[in-house]
């Protein structure tokens, strides 16, 4: 399978015609428990010297679907889903840090992350140090013996600031540490993280990848590129784990060492699996991901195009527009386009930016993206309210910033609606 392109796989990937009943459609496995063969079989699945189920916290055949797809779009040798894209991200750095260490992280980051990374890991004892995103020259000195790993977003949310993935890759690797890039933004469609250097990707499956916005999830892959044992960073790789048999990681799984220790260790100790149902969802917009990515696409220029053009637009920020600072990175690394995220300035200030968003009749005001249905968000009044006003500047946040979801709808009504909504604006 992994021979085929990516819209096959995102089709097929990870799926074999139901062995018991030749059902086509991946079955929804809604069991908690798996009986075991004999007492023989059990010892073998809990000594992990053969594959199999246990029970659905550790692995389950409809989110092992869901996992196996993910890790195949992403060029990954393993994935583990979970509740949420915010636990995903939670499960990498509880795997791979523990207290006392440190993760440098770009300062481009979703406000959830942000809240995840300074505060609730900070209580933990991980320390993320944030560097600037456009100065990678940064995560040099702040590199010492605890840095466990670099992190960034592949399309800043919500700036829409692409890094200089190339020269963070080699300043991370040259320092033995993993990149781990949260792909949510682009989607392996328009983006493969692997391709630039990357050894970790995390996603918010509940965003483009199941992109109907019903379900939520996360994932993360292990991409198999970065080599544990020889790093010599991380002893909780290369030492016999005590709760698990004795068993060293990075020696049993060489290139899934970190899907597998975040599978049996963090999965089993905290939880945060997906459920069946919902695999099952995202597995059914994640069949028509390249079919919607294209029409994002195609739908976010013509968007981008108009605005720019809108007398109640002061600046329209889209990474493939020339002259945005972004412009050469969108090109190099998201050829076939940066996906369906834009941001802009209104006329009017944030009085205006109110009335705009009350405004919208097709479009929808709330926290989301990645939907078919455009949606709208003030980050400075929604996500990213936590920030205090130093902070907002840093990530990019200004008080005027409007944020859009492009849906696939109809470009025209999409365009309709922005203009009813800003004649509201202009009268406010
Ligand atoms: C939404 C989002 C997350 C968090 O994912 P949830 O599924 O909402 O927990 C993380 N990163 C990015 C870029 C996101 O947009």
């Amino acid at each position: 399978m992994s021979k085929h392109r990516i819209e096959t796989i995102a089709v097929h990937g990870g799926q074999t015609p139901d062995p018991v009943t030749g059902a086509r459609a991946v079955p929804i496995y809604q069991t908690t428990a798996y009986k075991f063969r004999d007492a023989d079989h059990a010892v073998k699945l809990f000594d992990l010297e053969e594959a199999g189920y246990i029970y659905t916290r550790l692995n389950n055949p409809t989110v092992e679907v869901l996992e196996n797809r993910i890790a195949m779009l992403e060029g990954g040798t393993g994935a583990v889903a979970a509740s949420s894209g915010q636990f995903a991200e939670f499960m990498v750095f509880s795997t791979i840090a523990e207290a006392g260490d440190e993760i440098i992280t770009t300062n481009r980051l979703y406000g959830g992350t942000n809240n995840l990374f300074f505060h609730t890991f900070k209580k933990l004892g991980i320390t993320f140090r944030p560097f600037d995103q456009n100065n990678p020259d940064e995560i040099k000195s702040l590199i010492n013996e605890k840095t466990k790993a670099v992190y960034l977003e592949t399309v800043a949310n919500p700036g829409n600031d692409i890094a200089d993935f190339e020269t963070i890759a080699k300043i991370t690797h040259e320092n033995g540490l993993p990149l781990v890039i949260d792909n949510t933004y682009p989607t392996p469609f328009l983006c493969r993280p692997k391709d630039f250097g990357a050894d970790v990707v995390v996603h918010s499956v509940t965003k483009f990848l199941g992109g109907h916005g019903n379900s939520m999830g996360g994932v993360a892959v292990d991409l198999g590129t970065f080599d544990w044992a020889k790093s010599g960073r991380f002893p909780s790789f290369t030492t016999p784990d005590p709760s698990y048999h004795g068993i060293v990681y990075a020696e049993r799984f060489g290139n899934m060492a970190l899907a597998v220790k975040m599978r049996v260790q963090t999965m089993r100790d905290i939880g945060g699996c997906m459920s069946p149902m919902n695999a099952f969802l995202l597995l059914q917009g994640l069949e028509t991901l390249h079919v919607r990515m294209e029409r994002h696409v195609e739908n976010a220029r013509k968007l981008a195009d108009y605005l720019q053009k809108s007398d109640m637009v002061d600046w329209v920020n889209f990474p493939e527009l020339e002259g945005n600072p972004n412009c050469e990175r969108a090109k190099k690394y998201m050829p076939k386009g940066t996906g369906a995220m834009l941001s802009f300035g209104i006329k009017g200030g944030q009085q205006a930016g109110k009335a705009f968003i009350e405004g919208v009749e097709l479009a929808t005001h709330l926290t989301n993206l990645g939907d078919t249905r455009t949606l709208v968000t003030h980050p400075a009044s929604t996500t990213h309210r936590q920030l205090n006003a130093e902070q907002k500047a840093k990530a990019g946040i200004t008080d005027g910033l409007i944020r859009l979801s492009v849906g696939i709808e109809h470009i025209d009504d999409i365009i309709a609606d922005i203009e009813q909504a800003f004649a509201k604006a202009k009268k406010a």
